[in-house]
Order: structure tokens, then C-alpha cells, then sequence
């Protein structure tokens, strides 16, 4: 894990923020700026860059999964939601830890910016 990495501190509670949702694998939390009325991220426990850095496509899937549960908790399963995982500069990531953007509470545009 990277000294610096801020997911890896709150995943790893060494810097304390609520949890949205928590398993042995993954930490879920409200995102600082959000962009919809629900906006949580959730992050694997240990680091990964992004989805690229991943071999074990069940890891991805489980979050998914997890994603899933989080939205389904939240009351976003009636209406729909949006999950996102930005991936380098063209996917405008800006936190270099594999998270998922779990968007709900408005319908979204599309294409996105
Ligand atoms: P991305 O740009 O896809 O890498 O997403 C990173 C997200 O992390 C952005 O939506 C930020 O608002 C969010 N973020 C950055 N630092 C924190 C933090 N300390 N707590 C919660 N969310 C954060």
C-alpha cells in the first residue's frame, strides 16, 4: 500500500469516516464532494490502482455485487442508479485506488462529460 494512498486510510480506519457499508473486502463512505443525492464509493480493503491492476475478476465482481447491496439498502433499486469506476486520465480518476461511484437520488444524463 502506498504511504500516501487516502483510500487506503479510510479503508483501513487510520483515518476515521463513517462506514455506508463494510465487509471483510471492502469499505463503502459517502463521497467528500458529492455529485448526487446518494454519491458513496466503495473501495476494496487492500490497494489496487484501478480495475487494470486487478487479476482476480471475482474481487471485481464480489464489489459489484456489494455495490449492488449498498444501492438496494440506500432505496435506490426502484428508480435505478449509476455505478462508475473512472480509470486514468481520459476516465478522469483523481484518487489512484480503485473505487466504484454508486450515483442515485436523480436520473442521470447521458453521454457523460
Ligand atoms: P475519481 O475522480 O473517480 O478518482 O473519484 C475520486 C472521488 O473521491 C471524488 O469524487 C472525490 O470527491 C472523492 N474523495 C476524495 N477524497 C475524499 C475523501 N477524503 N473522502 C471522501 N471522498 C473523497
Amino acid at each position: 500500500m502506498p504511504d500516501d494512498c487516502i483510500f487506503c486510510k479510510i479503508a483501513n480506519k487510520t483515518i476515521p469516516v463513517p462506514p455506508v457499508y463494510e465487509d471483510d473486502e471492502f469499505f463503502a463512505f459517502n463521497d467528500l464532494n458529492p455529485q448526487a443525492p446518494v454519491h458513496v464509493l466503495l473501495v476494496p480493503k487492500t490497494h489496487f490502482t484501478d480495475i487494470l491492476d486487478i487479476d482476480d475478476a471475482a474481487l471485481l465482481g464480489r464489489g459489484l455485487k456489494a455495490v449492488g447491496a449498498v444501492a438496494q439498502a440506500l432505496g435506490l433499486s426502484t428508480n435505478g442508479f449509476r455505478v462508475v469506476t473512472n480509470t486514468g486520465s481520459y476516465g478522469g480518476q483523481s484518487v489512484f485506488h480503485l473505487h466504484f461511484h454508486l450515483l442515485g437520488g436523480r436520473p442521470m444524463g447521458w453521454p457523460p462529460g
